[in-house]
């Protein structure tokens, strides 16, 4: 037995109160965030896991009918706004909701993101308008979120924008060429500016994740790059060896928890690749 203030307590009781401390954890306790693509994937299963750690989320996405009831699922510290981030007075727009519902922002997680890709024999006619399409819903959000996320954060001095790239970002796929540049992150670049306002930009790698996008871009690759097909089939589909895991949304979640919280206050400008190794072991066999 073991005294903590004037309470005796059994091994058996602390063992109890110390598992049920850890379960009851809010670490993002007070925060409040937006997840742009939060119908869907990654950015769904972040909204969940802000909200289990006790945040208030704006879930913001262009598909309207499945964002709302994603919202509503989450229960009262959900709400839903349509949001096109390619447009940049909805990324804005979201950042003003967010402020009016809860009076301020700590969180915006720009994870909103489309495939695109050119087949490797076919650079002679690559397609400029799908790049540009490509790079509008990527790339240039992060930039729009940093921008309009920082002007509301930026008078409390604390706050943090989380971007999804890719592990394609970091270890390029030929067959996947415009989506990996379009996934090459921009924090490096923007950290230092952020830090003199007491903000800070990270993101984050997932490597291939169990969501609708995955699991519907296994099959369109399977013509331009059956092998790439087939391995991504083996690691989200199957579950693969030892070596590669299969992935799903809330090991990409957990990441961002960790990131929006106070935790890595002094994490900035860095890249979490989330991938079970994965781009370890490609880097080293190219
Ligand atoms: P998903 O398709 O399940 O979810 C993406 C969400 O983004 C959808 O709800 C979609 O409606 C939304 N969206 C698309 N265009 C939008 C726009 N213009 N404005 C607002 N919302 C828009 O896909 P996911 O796999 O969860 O992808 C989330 C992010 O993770 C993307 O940026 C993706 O590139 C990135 N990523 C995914 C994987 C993977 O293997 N799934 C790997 C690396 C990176």
């Amino acid at each position: 037995k073991r005294v903590i203030g004037t309470k005796t307590t059994s091994r058996a009781d602390l063992t109890l109160s110390c598992f049920s401390t850890v379960s009851n954890l809010q670490r993002l306790a007070g925060k409040v965030a937006v997840i742009t693509g939060a119908a869907s994937g990654i950015g769904k299963a972040t909204a969940a896991e802000f909200i289990k750690n006790g945040a208030k989320v704006i879930l913001a996405d262009i598909q309207d009918d499945l964002g709302r009831s994603v919202a509503s699922e989450l229960g009262p510290d959900a709400a839903y706004t349509r949001c096109d981030v390619a447009d940049e007075a909805q990324v804005a727009a979201a950042v003003d909701l967010a402020v009016r519902l809860h009076g301020h922002l700590d969180v915006f997680h720009s994870n909103a993101g489309i495939p695109g890709r050119i087949p490797q024999d076919d650079a002679l006619s690559v397609d400029l308008a799908g790049f540009d399409r490509v790079m509008a819903v990527n790339a240039r959000p992060a930039l729009a979120a940093i921008k309009h996320a920082a002007r509301a954060m930026a008078p409390r001095r604390t706050g943090c924008v989380i971007c999804t790239a890719s592990g394609a970002g970091v270890v390029p796929m030929p067959v996947l060429a415009m989506y990996s540049v379009s996934k090459a992150t921009v924090v490096r670049a923007m950290a230092e500016p952020l830090a003199r306002h007491g903000l800070r930009v990270n993101a984050i790698s997932p490597g291939a994740t169990r969501t609708p996008m995955m699991l519907n871009e296994i099959p369109r690759l399977a013509k331009a790059s059956p092998g790439l097909s087939g391995e991504l089939r083996r690691m989200v589909v199957e579950g693969a060896s030892d070596a590669v895991k299969v992935l799903e949304p809330e090991d990409i979640a957990r990441a961002a928890v960790y990131l929006a919280s106070d935790e890595a206050r002094y994490v900035n400008g860095h890249n979490i690749v989330v991938d079970a190794g994965y781009s370890v072991h490609k880097g080293a066999e190219n």
